[in-house]
């Protein structure tokens, strides 16, 4: 197959892109669960936003739940990177599960802010998408002092108890230019509005988007690598498409890339989504390479280093079993 594009033709391969601290270390935190424990291990939801993370952990005798109710009193579970509330935490307890908390470090900074200032009598606002499990989870620390804000077209709206105490957190995994957005009507609205100590955004979502923006005015097409419950990842193709790509598609697999959408492109960007394994990246730009576009220029806007420990439980049954 060719594209009905006759000239020179190239992808602008998005980076940093792919696989974060926080997933990585859900992941292996699993695989050796696996390991030290044997199957079945549950998992409370996906572990991360990728069926094929999800699936090959199935294969490999994984049970994944939607809540703690669902496991046998005793058993081993996980709780996802996307972290918990204490009500999750209890219900674990109650029914006397081992548990392995894979929450991500980044996510639970979040968790005790929301502890904090609602000790310190803050009323907090927490910019994310309502039903996302992540701000669930954080919501859950502080039910009657948290509101939720889904973006900038709720904040006319709001009903605050103390203007003068308020301050706002968000979910790690939203659009970096929206959440800025929405903060500013709230600012304008709340003056004494505060900031919180440190970004929430964390450090993948703001990395894979500054690099998709350099990206994207570039390129005809734009690929996005990411489940379509993977938060940061359906950014990823807004981002995309605000910055100027003539389009911009997310598919799971290389086989959901349709030869249409690339019929007048030149210049293909393609990024994926911070719980993308890179195996999935290299199938679709194997697959670019067989239509002609086989020249891969990698775009690198920043370099990341980071590396979380694994979790406590997994770190100590990894030390006694010597
Ligand atoms: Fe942690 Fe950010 Fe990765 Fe989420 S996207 S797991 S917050 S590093």
């Amino acid at each position: 197959a060719e594209s009905t594009f006759t000239g020179p033709r190239k992808v602008l391969l998005a980076a940093p892109r792919g696989y974060c601290a926080g997933v990585d270390r859900a992941v292996v935190a699993v695989e050796k669960a696996l390991e030290t424990y044997g199957a079945p291990v549950y998992v409370r939801k996906e572990i991360v936003h990728n069926r094929h993370v999800v699936e090959t952990l199935q294969e490999k005798g994984v049970i994944f739940v939607e809540e703690a109710d669902e496991v046998p009193e005793g058993a081993l579970l996980v709780f996802s990177a996307h972290g918990v509330s204490p009500a999750v935490k209890d219900l674990a307890e109650s029914r006397s599960l081992q548990t392995i908390d894979a929450t991500c470090p980044l996510v639970t900074k979040v968790h005790r802010e929301a502890v904090r200032f609602t000790r310190d009598d803050y009323e907090i606002l927490l910019i994310g998408h309502e039903g996302h499990e992540e701000v669930e989870g954080t919501y859950g620390e502080a039910p009657d002092n948290i509101t939720i804000v889904n973006g900038p077209w709720e904040v006319d709206d709001l009903q605050v108890r103390n203007p003068e105490q308020l301050i706002w957190l968000s979910q790690t995994t939203l659009s970096v230019d929206e959440t800025m957005e929405t903060v500013q009507k709230l600012r304008e609205r709340f003056p004494k509005l505060q900031d919180p100590p440190s970004d929430d955004i964390c450090y993948a979502t703001s990395n894979r988007q500054a690099a998709i923006k350099k990206v994207a005015p570039q390129s005809d097409l734009v690929i996005v690598v990411g489940s379509e419950n993977s938060s940061n990842s359906v950014r990823l193709k807004e981002v995309a498409k605000e910055y100027g790509a003539a389009r911009a598609e997310r598919v799971d697999y290389a086989n959901q890339v349709d030869e249409a959408w690339f019929q007048e492109a030149a210049t293909i960007g393609v990024t994926s989504g911070a719980s993308v394994p890179e195996v999935l990246v290299d199938d679709v730009l194997r697959l670019l390479a067989d239509y002609g576009y086989g020249k891969v220029e990698e775009v690198v806007t920043a370099e990341e280093d980071i590396v979380f420990s694994l979790p406590k439980e997994i770190r100590k049954a990894l030390t006694q079993a010597g």
